[in-house]
């Protein structure tokens, strides 16, 4: 079978791979229709992954259709949509019996920590597996679970609700999924980024307000339309000291600051600053068991898996793909690869 390989840094290459078999009873074989690009995924594509290095097969938000099950398998059959969580953990720890692999010690992410899916048959356990709703007609689409199920913890980790205001730090994949689950939530939300496409996106997907990281009244503006008490929510989906220290400014008294990013800097964010708006601040990394939520918000057509998708581009068109995520030309949201 053929796999999209990074085979040195910033070369793409397609490699023949023996296609993968049925080992154990609740192994699934998915023939995978395709595969989007993650920022992880770039920056292995870079050479800047601080361990994932080429030649390697990655990514870990996939669709595809089942061809093969193992005995055991109960609730899939050949022929059935699906899209593939890559998140799992060593199952015995505290954080994994209670529902939480995501935060494992031991975590691992498949396209990141282990092999990826972009090849065009992928094996994987009977858990990992989400039947995609009927109204998804076009596959393609289920690669996108993953990224808004990143959004959808987000939102959960903030216990975003109803009525509230989210400012969110970054209007890339990440932030617009963000915003996509807070609407289906009731919320509403102002996106913050430093390109003017993104934020233009923002607003078309619905964002009641979309602001330049530059703009100096940016705190001025975000105030006024909190009835100048600050967001309910605010969320760095960057990872940057600085916007960590904006989160913690704006946000409400009482209200609450989510972090996705990974930048390992230390902030000048002090114990009093917490302390005084007694907020609570929370980390929220990947998913866990966000796909069913994710399927349901479709399914319900509160939320549309082609927000996320801006470019496609098939197998041998692979390399410009990764180099369309690198360069982030205007427009451009998230490619896919096409199996
Ligand atoms: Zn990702
Ligand atoms: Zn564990």
């Amino acid at each position: 079978m053929k796999a999209v390989e990074i085979s040195e840094t910033r070369q793409i290459s397609i490699i023949e791979k023996p296609e993968p078999q049925i080992t154990e009873s609740n192994d699934i074989i998915v023939k995978i229709k395709a595969v989007s690009i993650c920022g992880t995924d770039v920056h292995t594509f870079q050479g800047e992954h601080p361990f994932v290095k080429p030649p390697v097969v990655v990514g870990h938000e996939c669709s595809g259709e089942v061809v093969a099950c193992g005995a055991g398998v109960t609730k899939f059959k050949a022929g059935d949509h699906v899209a593939i969580d890559p998140v799992f953990g060593c199952g015995s720890c505290r954080a994994c019996k209670s529902g939480r692999a995501n935060a494992c010690a031991d975590v691992k992410c498949r396209g990141v920590h282990v092999q990826g899916a972009m090849q065009e048959y992928f094996k994987i356990r009977e858990c990992d597996v989400h039947k995609l709703p009927s109204s998804v007609t076009d596959l393609a689409l289920g690669a996108v679970v993953e990224p808004m199920g990143i959004g959808a913890q987000a939102c959960w980790r903030g216990n975003v609700s109803e009525g509230q205001v989210v400012v969110v730090f970054g209007a890339g994949p990440i932030g617009i999924a963000v915003m996509l689950n807070a609407h289906c939530l009731g919320a509403s939300c102002i996106l913050i980024d430093m390109k003017e496409d993104r934020l233009e996106r923002a607003r078309q997907l619905g964002a009641v307000a979309a602001y330049s990281a530059t703009d100096p009244e940016l705190k001025d503006k975000i105030l006024a339309q909190t009835d100048g008490e600050g967001p309910h929510v605010t969320c760095d989906a960057v990872g940057h000291p600085a916007i960590f220290e904006q989160c913690i400014d704006l946000v409400a008294p009482a209200g609450t600051v989510v972090l996705l990013g990974m930048d390992g800097r230390p902030n000048n964010v002090t114990e009093l600053q917490i302390f005084k708006k007694e907020m609570t601040v929370v980390g929220s990394r990947m998913n866990s068991n966000m796909f069913p939520i994710i399927l349901d918000r479709v399914a319900q057509g509160k939320m549309n898996l082609n927000d996320m998708v801006s470019h496609r581009f098939t197998t041998d068109k692979a390399s410009d793909a990764f180099k369309m995520a690198v360069e982030k030309p205007e427009g451009f949201l998230k490619a896919m690869v096409t199996f």
